[in-house]
């Protein structure tokens, strides 16, 4: 072959190359296709390309496998000389307009079959065509990309879904880049979302590359990092809306492809509206679930202003909160006495079991120390064996002092959100007035249905009881006290041992008596008992054991009177009268000499 005829044939190869429209050319096409006509036309066993990075001034090959060149270790200086030969290798540079892109390595080059005026005139060819194909590969890409983009984004547009936004956004980079690989770095709370290739954002590790994903998301600004052993460039492109910054996207390159700066900011650009698109998905949750929150606190204080018993108060809530939240337990403990919890109607099963103390007594205390809400994303690093892992715990604070807390569990870590949390407070605040009121109501009326004296039951709520038991049961038996001599007692031993023998009384009372039943102060020195569904005969021998034992126990010792009646239905109905009977009867008792029962079923 001539002397230039060898250049000719090579540039023709090329021009053919590149004239021909049968198919899309991508980069990598033109490089391998370059190194084939290179091997066979100039008889090489191997050609390398490499493509020169300006960023690390390292030649780095095309093919993995081979090691990448350091710039200082190549003697010539490859913007000037188009050819470098060594003893035992020869390199083209690749270069145009003073851009150095990279060089061929031709290996096995019988070097007396050329001059250097023709390896430097190849090496001009094959810039040429490299140049030219870099520059029609851009403009036919560019087309591609923004072909993209706007694809993209229309379908970022049309989705108010997170987890759609970011799969759109993976799938498209995958495909236009299938030599790249990406990854997303998102923070904790994105672990519902499905099919991606996430990495954790975590301000705790320290590996390198959640470090500078760090910095990309701290910053906003595209990091860049590349690793000597394998050659790797890694971006870090942060996922940017308009108020803030929604994950960064991580691009592993691998060598093999021209990473023109012109890529990475078409990356850049994706990753934007991607940003924007992840924010308005959030924005349009945030708002959802506002509207939502404020539903459920409408609902609630509405409810909770039918002025509901406390019992019903806590039902209601624990039933609210578990349709609202998605948790494992929820509790309301109340501080009955100092060191003892009383767990509150609406709890759940699992803050009765023995299992629940240590957490019980952990957030009293802390609630005690701090009086304040807790929050914990994993408690199993203060409470050994927790099964329990999330804590969302808000204090009820009534009168201004701390009455108790509401407590809501998750078996996960790290499950509930601070939105959520927010939500939590806001419900538990507005039923702590609720709550108040419907404690100070309750406390209340039990000041007045219990005598201050006697603790038995006051008059009013005892006759409140007996009309009840009229409407509902068949029968029932009144037995009316009065203590003997009572006078007496006060004028000897004083007013306070007067007292002292009335609580006496009062107790043995209560001690025979049953549940169901009820022993009331009627006035004074006077008591009652009053026994629904008790036939006479039965309450005469109650009233009797009662006389017997508070002859027996009372001291200073007294003896009572008792007057007993009953009524059946259709019988004595009327509590008027039932009273008029036990008072007869009571009478007679006394008369008759004290210390006795006298039962009287009709007036004469
Ligand atoms: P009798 O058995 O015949 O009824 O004699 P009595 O002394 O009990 O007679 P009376 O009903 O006239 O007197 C009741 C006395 O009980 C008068 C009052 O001072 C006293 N008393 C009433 N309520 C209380 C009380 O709460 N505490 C004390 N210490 N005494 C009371
Ligand atoms: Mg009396
Ligand atoms: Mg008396």
């Amino acid at each position: 072959m001539g002397e230039n005829s060898i250049v000719t044939e090579i540039k023709g190869l090329f021009y053919d190359f590149i004239s021909s429209l049968t198919k899309f050319k991508t980069m990598e096409n033109v490089c391998e296709w370059m190194v084939t006509t290179l091997n066979k036309q100039l008889n090489l066993t191997d050609s390398i390309l490499y493509r020169y990075e300006e960023y690390t001034k390292n030649f780095i090959p095309y093919v993995r496998e081979e090691k990448q060149i350091n710039f200082d270790s190549f003697p010539y200086n490859a913007l000037h000389n188009s050819v470098y030969i060594c003893e035992t290798e020869t390199f083209l540079t690749l270069k145009s307009h003073d851009v150095l892109y990279g060089a061929v390595k031709l290996n096995g080059l019988d070097k007396a079959s050329f001059s250097l005026e023709q390896l430097e005139n190849i090496a001009e060819e094959c810039s040429n065509f490299f140049y030219y194909n870099l520059n029609s590969n851009e403009v036919l890409n560019n087309g591609q990309k923004y072909e993209q983009l706007y694809r993209l984004t229309k379908k970022f547009h049309s989705t108010m879904k997170k987890n759609d936004v970011l799969v759109e956004l993976i799938s498209t980079l995958q495909k236009m880049f299938p030599f790249q690989m990406f990854y997303l770095f998102l923070s904790h709370d994105s672990n519902d979302l499905q099919n991606l290739p996430i990495k954790n954002l975590d301000y705790e590790d320290q590996s390198a590359d959640n470090i500078k994903a760090m910095e990309a998301y701290v910053t906003g600004d595209v990091q860049a990092e590349t690793s000597e052993l394998d050659n790797e460039t890694v971006l870090y492109i942060p996922l940017k809306g308009n108020q803030g910054i929604y994950g960064v996207l991580q691009v592993l390159t691998m060598s093999g492809i021209v990473e023109e700066n012109n890529n990475i900011d078409f990356i850049t650009l994706l990753a934007g509206a991607a940003g924007v698109a992840l924010e308005n998905a959030q924005l349009y949750e945030q708002s959802n679930r506002l509207v939502k929150d404020l539903q459920i606190i409408n609902e609630t204080s509405h409810e909770l202003n039918k002025n509901l018993r406390f019992n019903d108060i806590m039902a209601y809530m624990s039933k609210r909160i578990m349709e609202s939240i998605d948790c494992d337990e929820v509790g309301f403990i109340y501080f009955d006495k100092p060191e003892t919890n009383k767990i509150l109607s609406g709890s759940t099963e699992f803050f009765y079991s023995s299992l629940a103390e240590k957490y019980i007594n952990y957030f009293r205390k802390e609630m005690e120390k701090h009086s304040e809400e807790l929050f914990i994303g994993d408690i199993s690093t203060v409470i050994q064996d927790a099964a329990m892992r999330s804590v969302m715990a808000v204090p009820m604070i009534y009168n201004h002092t701390l009455k108790g807390y509401a407590v809501i569990l998750s078996k996960e870590p790290y499950h509930f959100s601070l939105e959520l949390f927010k939500l939590v407070q806001s419900l538990v605040h507005h039923s702590t007035l609720a709550l108040s009121n419907s404690l100070l109501r309750e406390e209340l009326e039990t000041l007045v249905k219990t005598d201050y004296l006697t603790k038995l039951t006051s008059r009013n709520y005892f006759n409140e009881k007996i009309v009840q038991s009229m409407s509902e049961d068949r029968q029932g038996t009144f037995i009316l006290i009065d203590i003997d001599d009572f006078k007496k007692v006060n004028d000897t031993h004083g007013h306070q041992i007067g007292d002292e023998v009335l609580i006496q009384v009062a107790n043995i009372i209560k001690n025979n008596i049953r549940e169901r039943d009820i022993g009331a102060r009627w006035g004074g020195e006077e008591l009652a008992i009053y026994l629904p569904q008790v036939e006479p005969k039965a309450g005469i021998q109650i009233a009797k054991r009662v006389v017997q034992k508070v002859r027996e126990l009372t001291n200073p010792t007294v003896t009572i009177s008792c007057g007993v009646t009953y009524w059946t239905a259709g019988k004595n109905d009327t509590f008027q009268y039932l009273f008029s009977l036990a008072d007869k009867a009571l009478y007679e008792a006394k008369h008759n000499g004290k210390n006795q029962v006298i039962i009287k079923e009709e007036l004469e």
